[in-house]
């Protein structure tokens, strides 16, 4: 097992890095701020279509939020400046995701957040209104 001390401990440090308490809100920065990918991928391999869960918009909020604080920190001109602004449309989608889904109507067979108008859940054609049935052609 010394080969895998070797690779996860280089130098006697966890993988070779000289840690600290900022070293750390940076890391966990780059670990929120990659888990919004993952999110992002899976929310669209289960739908099948391009999704972008509102959890992919607090995701970057708090990753960015966490990389600028560390940047600001660290006092690196470049890095402050690639996270000064981003939270500007995290925020702005995040407003625009929470009218869409006030205004949506949720199945209430599968959950799936239907337009407004619909009488039917477009996801699994369950109706989404008490009189759906008295509209159907
Ligand atoms: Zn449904």
């Amino acid at each position: 097992m010394d080969w895998l001390t070797n690779v996860l401990f280089p130098g006697g440090r966890l993988l070779g890095i000289e840690w600290s308490v900022w070293k750390v809100v940076g890391w966990l920065g780059n670990a929120v701020f990659f888990s919004r990918f993952v999110v992002q991928w899976y929310a669209t391999e289960k739908r099948r279509q391009v999704v972008v869960p509102s959890a992919f918009w607090w995701l970057s909020l708090a990753g960015s939020g966490l990389l600028l604080s560390y940047s600001i920190r660290k006092r690196d001109s470049v890095f402050i400046f690639a996270y000064a602004f981003t939270w500007i449309p995290y925020l702005r989608n995040l407003i625009i995701h929470h009218r869409h889904n006030q205004a949506h109507l949720d199945c209430p067979e599968c959950g799936a957040a239907c337009p407004p108008h619909s009488n039917y859940c477009f996801a699994c054609g369950t109706p989404v209104r008490p009189d759906a049935d008295a509209v159907k052609p």
